[in-house]
C-alpha cells in the first residue's frame, strides 16, 4: 500500500482520470460489445473476465509479489465503475471476485495466500458464497453446520444466491463449524470451485442475467482445515471492502444510464418543430438531476475508498469503515435505480422497448435486495443512531 501512497497519488483527478482512461480499450472492445448479447443468453461473461485478468484488474487490490496492480480501494472503485457503465453482470462477478480475492489477501494465512493468490492473475476467479434460505436476508447467520472429520471438514450446505454460482474457481463459504455450538460462530472456507460435490442451479432473473448467482449446494465437500480462514466471521464479513466495490458498479449503472439518455434525446429530433428531445425544459431537469447526484455519489464512494487505503496503508482494520459503507450501499443502489427510471422516461417508448434502457432499468433493480438489503440496511443504521442493540442472534425481549 505504501506503494499507492508514494507512487501515485490517490488524492489526485489526474490519477483518477488516468485509470479511467487505462481501462477503456478493454471497455470499448471486449465489456461493451459483450453486453447485449450476455443479456439476452444469460452467458456468463467469462470472456470479459479473461480481458481483465491479462491486464491486472482482476488482481487490482492484490500486492505486486502476487502479480496484483496493488491500486488498491480507489483502484477498485474506479475499475467496478467503468465496468458497470457498460454491463452490470460483468460488473458484479468482478467487485464479487475481487473481495474474495481480497479476504484472502487481508485474513488469510501465508499457505492460503501461497495456494490461492498466484492463481487469480492468470484468471482463476473467486466469489462469496453466504446467504442461506432458511435466514435469508441475516446473512451473518447461518444454519448450515461443518462437520468436523479427523483434520478435514464435511461441507454440507444449501446456499440461495451465489454470484459466479458453477463458475467460479475458488468459493469464500461461510457456514458454522461443529467445534462450536455458538449461534454467532460463522467461518469461513477456501473452497475449490471444481469439487464434485458443488451442484448450481440455474439462475433465472429480471436483470443482471449473465451472473449465475442462482442457488448452489455442496454435498459432503471435503474440506482441509488448512483452508479455514483464520480470522472471525465478522471480520471477514465486514473487513474485505467488498460492499464498495458493488457500490462502485451500481455507480456506474448510474452513469451508463445518463450516458445512454443524453445521447437519445440528442440524437432524437421531433421534426414537427425541429426540437430535439434535449430542447425540453423538463427532460433537461430530470437529466440534471440524475448527474447532480451521480457527482456526489462517486466523491462518497472516492471519499470512503481512500480512507480504506489509508487504512491499508497502516495495516489497521477495516471494519470502523463497514456502517458508513452500509449507508453508502443504499445510495448507490437507489441512486441506479432512479437514473435507470429517468432514462426510460427521457426515451419515450423507445425507451420501453427492448433495448439498452430497458435492460438498465432490469439491472438496476438488482441492488436492491443484495446484501445488506436496503431494508435491512435502513433497519440497522436507525437502531444504531438512537441507540438501540442490533439483535443480529437474539430477539429483544
Ligand atoms: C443479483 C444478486 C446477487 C447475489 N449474489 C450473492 C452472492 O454472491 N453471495 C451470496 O451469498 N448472496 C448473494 N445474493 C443474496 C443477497 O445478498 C441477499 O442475501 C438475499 O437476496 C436476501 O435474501 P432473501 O431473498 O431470502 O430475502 P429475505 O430475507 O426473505 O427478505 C425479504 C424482504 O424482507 C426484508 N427484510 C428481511 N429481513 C429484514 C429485517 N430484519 N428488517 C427489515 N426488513 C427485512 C428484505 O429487505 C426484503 O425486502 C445475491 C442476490 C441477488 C439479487
Amino acid at each position: 500500500m505504501a506503494n499507492i501512497l508514494t507512487n501515485h497519488n490517490i488524492y489526485s483527478r489526474a490519477f483518477i482520470e488516468n485509470m479511467r482512461e487505462k481501462m477503456k480499450p478493454i471497455i470499448e472492445k471486449v465489456i461493451k460489445p459483450n453486453a447485449e448479447m450476455i443479456d439476452k443468453t444469460g452467458k456468463f461473461p467469462r470472456e470479459n473476465l479473461l480481458a481483465l485478468a491479462k491486464e491486472g484488474w482482476n488482481s487490482v487490490t492484490l500486492p505486486e509479489k502476487w502479480g496484483g496492480l496493488d491500486l488498491g480501494y480507489v483502484g477498485l472503485s474506479v475499475a467496478a465503475e467503468e465496468i458497470g457503465k457498460v454491463d452490470a453482470s460483468t460488473g458484479l462477478v468482478y467487485a464479487m471476485h475481487v473481495g474474495a480475492a481480497q479476504a484472502i489477501n487481508l485474513f488469510g494465512s501465508e499457505t492460503q495466500k501461497e495456494r490461492w493468490l498466484p492463481q487469480i492473475r492468470q484468471g482463476s476467479l473467486g466469489t462469496f458464497s453466504i446467504s442461506e434460505k432458511a435466514t435469508g436476508g441475516h446473512v451473518w447467520y447461518n444454519l448450515s453446520q461443518a462437520e468436523r472429520d479427523g483434520d478435514d471438514y464435511l461441507l454440507n450446505a444449501e446456499k440461495s444466491f451465489t454470484t459466479s454460482g458453477g463458475q467460479a474457481d475458488f468459493y469464500i463459504v461461510q457456514t458454522r463449524t461443529a467445534d462450536s455450538e455458538d449461534k454467532q460462530d460463522h467461518s469461513y472456507f477456501i473452497v475449490d470451485g471444481h469439487d464434485k460435490g458443488i451442484v448450481a442451479k440455474p439462475w433465472k432473473a429480471l436483470g443482471v442475467r449473465g451472473n449465475h448467482s442462482g442457488p448452489l449446494t455442496f454435498k459432503n465437500v471435503r474440506v482441509s482445515h488448512n483452508d479455514l480462514i483464520p480470522a472471525s466471521g465478522s471480520d471477514v464479513l465486514n473487513g474485505t471492502g467488498a460492499v464498495l466495490g458493488l457500490n462502485a458498479v451500481w455507480l456506474g449503472v448510474a452513469q451508463g444510464a445518463l450516458d445512454a439518455a443524453v445521447s437519445h434525446v440528442t440524437k432524437t429530433v421531433h421534426r414537427d418543430f425541429n426540437k430535439s428531445l434535449a430542447d425540453y425544459q423538463v427532460i433537461r431537469q430530470k437529466l440534471a438531476e440524475v448527474k447532480i447526484r451521480i457527482t456526489g455519489l462517486r466523491a462518497w464512494q472516492l471519499d470512503l475508498a481512500r480512507h480504506l487505503d489509508e487504512l491499508r496503508a497502516l495495516n489497521e482494520p477495516l471494519l470502523p469503515l463497514a456502517s458508513e459503507i452500509k449507508e453508502h450501499k443504499v445510495q448507490a443502489t437507489e441512486l441506479a435505480d432512479f437514473a435507470a427510471r429517468v432514462a426510460m422516461d427521457v426515451a419515450g417508448g423507445f425507451g420501453y422497448i427492448e433495448g439498452v434502457f430497458e435492460r438498465m432499468y432490469r439491472d438496476a433493480r438488482g441492488g436492491i435486495p443484495m446484501a445488506p438489503s436496503n431494508n435491512v440496511a435502513r433497519e440497522q443504521i436507525g437502531k444504531e443512531l438512537v441507540g438501540l442493540p442490533l439483535e443480529l442472534w437474539e430477539e429483544g425481549k
